[in-house]
Order: structure tokens, then C-alpha cells, then sequence
């Protein structure tokens, strides 16, 4: 199948055009691509992986976690330039993606955190619907083709690819993704071609990773460790600039898990500007003045034990000795003798357990892509370009990205599905 659209590509090129060429067969390319050719246009999709889809079978634990069931207005707030996308929902929202897969065979399940996935468990499942409508639309679709530079001539397009193949279509739609997880295929070529054809892009920065610190000693010691319901607060040269509350994982680098991932972006943008720490509130739910009457009514019960028993309670115990030696604390001390000082010590280190970021992880390791083409350059009824008529952005190579629960894949099917329908 594949070799004789190859076959059938040398008859094309050079000398068909099409009404849209689609770069890039991830979820917003695919969509695109959906839409267009329902509406009746002459479609190419160009992808330079040998199939679809190669970074949306890996979405959610390979489970694929499609979208999320929250109202809009909640849903703006989860992404960055979330207003952008605002017209785009009104119009292609979770409850139509989650219709259009079901009415195209695949049944879907709502979890913990109103996160919605395939019954089967199975991302790959969600690319075989995309597919098999691309096919069902006779969409022509050529695979290992890396397309390297679109020039605009006149009022049509010419697509060039990196191994010297032509197409020209009268409106492009570049869907290459961002600079995440580049092995996928996204790695930054949207961003070059977007350039190229005048349009500024936000500096591409890693988001949905974990975080470096520079002193990873404790982090390194208690690597493993899980802990729940926690507040992580980002500070850039000591001003509060996010929060997250929920999971933090220690890891042989600095932090991980939900919390860490959700805040990831804000702490790379942070880190260009200056310094930027991070502390973890390890009781966010008790104010000082409660816990410290915890405190008392602990050591006051419990005054022969030792501090590192009486830690039991409050941390997991795997993490107490480097705790204490990153509060400078005696575990081996016996509560009647802790100090009013070593008490607000203790205090401190509970509720601002912080470090200097050194970095975010790198793109190999991030999940989505914080940054890309400027979304003040393109129509947010349309996805058109307000630069080039003609030129279609769909998907996370624009200046957006979403938290974790099923926000990225929303954007890409929404936003793909507005430039396929605009065209
Ligand atoms: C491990 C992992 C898990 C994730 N889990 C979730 C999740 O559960 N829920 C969620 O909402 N989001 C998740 N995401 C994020 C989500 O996968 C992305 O935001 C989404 O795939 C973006 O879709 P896209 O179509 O814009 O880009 P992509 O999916 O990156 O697709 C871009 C396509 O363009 C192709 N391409 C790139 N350059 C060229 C070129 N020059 N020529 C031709 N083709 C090109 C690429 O090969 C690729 O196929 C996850 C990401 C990762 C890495």
C-alpha cells in the first residue's frame, strides 16, 4: 500500500495541485485532513515518519487520554494563551470530539479527573479511526517525506521536501508539532518553515517535564519517593509566579510527577529571566499556626521519643534522614529538648522545603513544547495566518500548551479541525 502511493506520488508531483497540503499526520494534521476532505478538497498529507500518529500512540501511558470533561472557562485556564482557543472550543469542543470518535467505532471512558480515554485502553486505537477516515476520503498520503521549506508563489504554494519532491497546493496547513520528544518526528521543522515564511516564533522551551535542582543531593537520596496532596510554588528572583497542588516525586535529578510536570513550563520561562526556586509545602492544608499546635501537642505527648520518630507522622520514612539534614536538625535529639528555634526549623522545612532550579529536563524528555509561532499572528476563528493568506497553522507548533488530563490533544483535534473547516 505504501509503495504504490510512493508509485503514484512521481505522478503528481511536479504537476497536480491540490487545494490543501497538510504537513505533518500527528492528531491536528490528521483532523485537519478529516475535515478538509469532507468538505469536498483535493487533500495531501505529507509526514516524514513511515506512519501516522507516531507520538499520539504514546499519549497517556499509551492509553491515550483524549480530552477532558471540564467546562470551558476551566479548561482556558489549563494552558498557556488558553483565551486563544476560546473561539476555537465554541465550536469544536470535548463533547464533539468525543461524538466523533464514537460515531467512528470507538467507544470512550471517563476517569478519575474527568479524563477521557478509549475503552480499549489503547492510543493506537484512536490513530487507527484517523486512518482509516483519511483512507475512507481516498486522502492521498505520502510517509518518509520531511518537508524542508514552503515558498509562496503568486496565490499558490510550493512544498518542498528534503529529498528534493515538489508539491503545489493553493493553502498549506503546517501541523509538525513542537520540539518534544523528538524521536517522534516533531523536532522543531514547523517552527524553521513557519520563519521562513515571515512569522516570529516564541522562544521553544520544554513543558510537561520534570525539574533539575541545583543541589540534588536530598533530591537524590529520597529518589522514589511519592508524595501526595502537596503544594509545589515556583518563585522567580523571590516573587511567586505559579502553583500546583497534588503529586511530587523525588527523583536522582530534582522533582517529577503531576504537580512538577504542571508547573514545568512556567519554571522554564522563569529560568531565562532569573533565579527561580522551588518549594514544596509538605502540609499545605494546615496553616503555621495549626501545625505548629500539632507540633506542640506531638512533642508534649511524646516527649521521651526521639525526633526521627515523632517524623513518622509527618513525612515518609524513607525520606526522615535526608529531611532532617536538609533542616540541619538532630533526629537523635529527644522532643523535651527541642528548642523554640529547631521547632520553626522544623516548621520552615515542612512548609518550604525549597531549591535554586538549575534547569527543566530537555526536550527528549518533556512532553510538550512551551513557546512556537506567535498565535498573535493567526486568526483564531480561522487558524489562518494573519501574515501569509493561505497558510494554515494546526496544532502544538503554535504558542500554546496545556497541563496534563487530556488538554494537548483537545487543542490539536480543535484547532485542526478549525483550519480543515476554514479552508
Ligand atoms: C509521552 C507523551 C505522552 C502524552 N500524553 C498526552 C495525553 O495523554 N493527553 C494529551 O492531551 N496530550 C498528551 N501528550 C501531548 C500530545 O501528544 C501532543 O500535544 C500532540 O500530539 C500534539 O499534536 P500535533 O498534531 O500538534 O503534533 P504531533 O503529534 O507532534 O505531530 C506532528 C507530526 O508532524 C510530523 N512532522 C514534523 N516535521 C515534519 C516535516 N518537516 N515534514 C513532514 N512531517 C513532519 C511529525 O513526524 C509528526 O507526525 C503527550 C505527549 C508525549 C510525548
Amino acid at each position: 500500500m505504501l509503495s504504490e502511493d510512493i508509485r503514484k506520488e512521481k505522478e503528481i508531483t511536479q504537476t497536480q495541485g491540490f487545494d490543501v497540503i497538510v504537513i505533518g499526520a500527528g492528531p491536528a494534521g490528521c483532523m485537519s485532513v478529516i475535515k478538509a476532505a469532507e468538505r469536498g478538497k483535493k487533500v495531501l498529507l505529507i509526514e516524514k515518519n513511515k506512519e501516522i500518529g507516531k507520538k499520539l500512540i504514546l499519549t497517556g501511558n499509551k492509553r491515550g487520554n483524549l480530552t477532558n470533561l471540564e467546562d470551558v472557562n476551566t479548561f482556558i485556564t489549563k494552558y498557556k494563551n488558553g483565551q486563544f482557543l476560546r473561539n476555537s472550543f465554541a465550536r469544536f469542543f470535548h463533547s464533539d470530539l468525543i461524538d466523533f470518535f464514537e460515531s467512528n467505532g470507538l467507544p470512550l471512558k471517563v476517569e478519575r479527573g474527568n479524563r477521557v480515554y478509549p475503552e480499549s485502553d489503547k492510543a493506537s486505537d484512536i490513530s487507527s479511526v484517523l486512518y482509516k477516515l483519511m483512507k475512507q476520503a481516498n486522502v492521498k498520503m505520502f510517509f518518509r517525506r520531511a518537508v524542508s521549506r514552503i515558498n509562496r508563489i503568486d496565490n499558490y504554494f510550493e512544498v518542498l521536501t528534503a529529498n528534493n519532491k515538489r508539491y503545489v497546493g493553493s493553502n498549506v496547513v503546517v501541523a509538525c508539532g513542537g520540539k518534544s520528544f523528538p524521536l517522534t518526528g516533531s523536532d522543531g521543522a514547523g517552527y524553521r518553515i513557519a520563519k521562513k515564511l515571515g512569522h516570529s516564533i516564541i522562544k521553544p522551551m520544554p513543558a510537561l517535564c520534570g525539574i533539575e535542582v541545583k543541589d540534588n543531593v536530598f533530591t537524590r537520596k529520597c529518589a522514589g519517593i511519592a508524595l501526595k496532596n502537596v503544594r509545589v510554588t515556583v518563585f522567580l528572583d523571590q516573587k511567586k509566579t505559579s502553583e500546583e497542588f497534588g503529586e511530587v516525586l523525588f527523583t536522582h535529578y530534582g522533582f517529577s510527577g503531576p504537580a512538577i510536570l504542571n508547573i514545568s513550563g512556567d519554571v522554564s520561562e522563569n529560568l531565562v529571566k532569573g533565579t527561580t526556586i522551588l518549594s514544596v509545602n509538605f502540609k499545605p492544608a494546615l496553616s503555621y499556626q495549626l501545625l505548629e499546635n500539632r507540633l506542640i501537642r506531638e512533642i508534649n505527648e511524646n516527649s521521651k521519643k526521639q525526633l526521627k520518630n515523632m517524623m513518622k507522622n509527618l513525612i515518609p520514612s524513607g525520606m526522615i534522614d535526608a529531611f532532617l539534614e536538609y533542616a540541619e536538625l538532630n533526629g537523635g535529639k529527644q522532643l523535651n529538648q527541642i528548642t523554640l528555634k529547631e521547632r520553626k526549623k522544623l516548621i520552615k522545612a515542612l512548609t518550604d522545603f525549597s531549591f535554586k532550579v538549575k534547569s527543566a529536563r530537555p526536550f527528549e524528555d518533556s512532553m510538550v513544547t512551551r513557546g512556537g509561532v506567535s498565535v498573535k499572528e493567526i486568526n483564531p476563528k480561522t487558524m489562518e495566518s494573519k501574515i501569509v493568506p493561505g497558510l494554515f497553522f494546526a496544532g502544538e507548533v503554535m504558542d500554546f500548551d496545556g497541563k496534563t488530563g487530556g488538554y494537548n490533544l483537545q487543542a490539536a483535534f480543535t484547532t485542526g479541525y478549525i483550519a480543515g473547516a476554514s479552508i
